[in-house]
């Protein structure tokens, strides 16, 4: 499925791509941004005001994905491991790695590379918001959303549950404590496993109460 791809550029030596997916999560975010959160909170925003913003944030929202995992990337290069490319797909984004950290502390270091990012954009577009608080409803808006989505996206991967940052975090204190690389991989990977159940759970719960968008997306990812 990542195999497809356009490249939209290189950065340290790094593949950018956009899978085709990517395209149809780009059309719903700003779709429902658009629609429905910036009209909500400012109502009386023209339809064009408020689709420019929902483009910009999507943007700047896959922006900070990239960023995220080019962090990620650049940490694992510091380490020593080649990082080919760095693909964005419909849930989010991933680097291809050419191979597994040496030890676990260069695991740890990949691992919570990414999600430090998020926290330290989640924190920068705050600061903007209070900036510009009182002077315009544009920026505001933007940056509002953007810095609880980057904080959402630290949470979310921190949650331990292999192959997510936190599931990596996990292993790597495991395979620190074992010194057993493959013993500390089986345990992350059931842990994972069970995660992966609980977001299906949650998805279906998720429907079953109508946010169906919402419960689809998490009962995917699981
Ligand atoms: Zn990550």
């Amino acid at each position: 499925m990542l195999r497809g791809g356009i490249p939209i550029g290189r950065l340290f030596g790094i593949s950018l791509r956009l899978n085709y997916s990517w395209f149809i999560v780009f059309g719903l975010v700003t779709w429902s941004l658009t629609t429905q959160q910036f009209p909500l909170n400012f109502p009386e925003w023209s339809l064009a005001m408020s689709l420019v913003a929902g483009i910009v944030t999507s943007l700047l929202f896959f922006g900070s994905l990239l960023a995220h995992e080019l962090m990620h990337s650049v940490v694992a290069q510091s380490v020593g491991i080649k990082v080919n490319s760095i693909t964005l797909f419909i849930f989010g984004g991933v680097a291809q790695m050419s191979e597994e950290p040496h030890q676990p502390k260069d695991e740890l270091r990949i691992a919570l590379a990414g999600p430090l990012t998020s926290v330290a954009l989640g924190i920068i577009f705050w600061a903007v918001y209070l900036l510009v608080e009182g002077h315009s409803e544009f920026v505001l808006a933007i940056s509002y959303w953007l810095s609880l989505i980057n904080i959402f996206l630290a949470v979310f991967n921190l949650i331990p549950g292999f192959p997510l940052d936190g599931g990596r975090v996990l292993r790597a204190i495991l395979w620190w404590r074992s010194n057993n690389l493959r013993r500390a991989t089986k345990i992350a990977t059931n842990i994972g496993r069970a995660v992966g159940y609980l977001f299906i759970f949650g998805g279906l719960y998720f429907i079953f109460e109508g946010l169906w968008l919402n419960g689809l997306w998490l009962a995917l990812i699981g």
